[in-house]
């Protein structure tokens, strides 16, 4: 075992709610008005100069702007530090052709502000874990009369002792919809596994196998979404059948179903963890699907809304690639993103890239080289060597269709477990 410092979050309640709630609603509010004022100022240099600025030129410009003094200047700087970062976020989506994206907008709903998270760094709070207290400093101006800061009493859950963690680094105060909640994000050491192994292995996910696996040696693994789309049809249905969509019971099976699919995520993702495990891979390299809307293959735009039945949107991706990561990282296995452009285009063993090559049930078929693969292996193998360059295309040997049949496994509604289906002998 090694240890390793890693991040996490912590959530934690806040007990004098009542006491504390107008000062942070001022605060949230304050954070709102201030992202508007960093809005209208990119806009406006923007018409002027064709240039966004970044969050240093941002926070220098704004310096001095009243509404900076609303807040500490720590949370001050981290909210422009925010607009800048979804400023990025859309130039990404705009370079990988994403016409649907929108740059970040103004947070103001009518007349009202919504309450913006707010972050306060090292100098913006103090912690006393003795009494499970927190104190969060505001700007200049919310200060009222000798007060310049908010006590709030603190409750994590159970498990969590934050006087054992050595290294809060940040405490957001978080609008959970009806109170207000804190985060405390902590650097913690974590006893993890030593890495297993140096080998890599590479990750599509998509629509139709939720994740391909392509390993170092040449073996593969599909995992399909047949139990997913099982299930949404019987939730539907079952949905349909409720007289409103509202009611209580239409929710608890919204709630079931969203819990159903929770669970897959988490199994799956301790399952591939476990193989690469037993493969000694110590490098999983996944495909980051940020802005990536093309079907290479077809050269139309994947949907990843509606498909059949399942109703599949991209954070679901996002969000299974963080499960991983998290498991992942306690192995001591490292999880590496890469842009998936072209990865289903190009051949993974002659490295040929064209439009011509195609794809029938499934398959991809190279007409350079002869290739004949599984698609979404054929796409994770390329993702793989993106980190890891393959052997094939370094002159080593590899034979004619080693992509075209990967082990499946299925998802077991019964032991909860994925399991190999018996391989089909044709
Ligand atoms: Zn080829």
């Amino acid at each position: 075992m090694a240890k390793q410092a890693v991040t996490r979050t912590y959530t934690a309640s806040i007990r004098n709610q009542q006491q504390v709630s107008d000062d942070l609603d001022s605060l949230g509010f304050a954070a709102s008005k201030l992202w508007n004022v960093g809005r209208w100022t990119c806009s406006r240099v923007w018409d002027e100069i064709d240039y966004i600025p970044e969050h240093d030129e941002l926070t220098a410009y704004l310096k001095s702007h009243e509404r900076y003094d609303d807040l500490h200047s720590q949370s001050s700087q981290r909210v422009l530090q925010e607009l800048a970062e979804a400023f990025n976020g859309w130039y990404g989506k705009r370079r990988n052709e994403d016409t649907n994206a929108n740059p970040p907008g103004y947070r103001k709903h009518g007349n009202d502000h919504p309450r913006s998270t707010v972050t306060f760094k090292n100098k913006g709070f103090k912690l006393d874990t003795r009494y499970n207290r927190v104190r969060l400093s505001k700007g200049s101006n919310l200060k009222e009369y000798w007060s310049d800061f908010t006590l709030c009493e603190y409750q994590t859950r159970p498990n969590v002792d934050l006087s054992t963690v050595e290294n809060v680094q940040q405490v957001r105060a978080v609008w959970a919809g009806s109170e207000w909640e804190l985060h405390f994000v902590c650097k913690v050491e974590m006893e993890v596994a030593e890495t297993p192994g140096e080998k890599t292995v590479g990750v599509d996910l998509g629509i139709n196998n939720f994740a391909a696996l392509a390993y170092e040696d040449g073996h593969s693994e599909l995992y399909p979404l047949n139990c997913l789309k099982q299930d949404d049809y019987y939730f539907s249905k079952r949905i349909a059948r409720c007289d409103d969509s509202d009611s209580e019971q239409a929710t608890r099976l919204y709630q079931k179903k969203s819990a159903r699919r929770t669970h897959y995520f988490h199994t799956l993702s301790k399952h591939i963890v476990q193989r690469c495990v037993d493969e000694d891979v110590g490098t999983i390299v996944v495909g980051d699907l940020t802005g990536i809307r093309e079907d290479e293959a077809n050269g139309e735009s994947k949907n990843w809304g509606k498909h059949g039945n399942l109703d599949l949107h991209s954070w679901a991706f996002d969000r299974f690639t963080d499960l991983l990561t998290y498991k992942a990282e306690m192995k001591g296995i490292t999880v590496e993103q890469v842009s998936e452009r072209d990865t289903s285009k190009s051949c993974s063993c002659c490295g040929r890239k064209r439009k011509a090559n195609r794809v029938e049930r499934g398959l991809y078929v190279c007409d350079e080289c002869g290739t004949v693969a599984n698609a979404d292996v054929n796409g994770a193998e390329n993702i793989r060597q993106k980190v890891s360059p393959s052997l094939a295309t370094d002159g080593g040997d590899r034979s004619n269709g080693w992509l075209a049949q990967p082990s499946v496994y299925l998802f077991d509604n019964e032991s909860g477990c994925f399991a190999p289906r018996e391989q089909a002998t044709s």
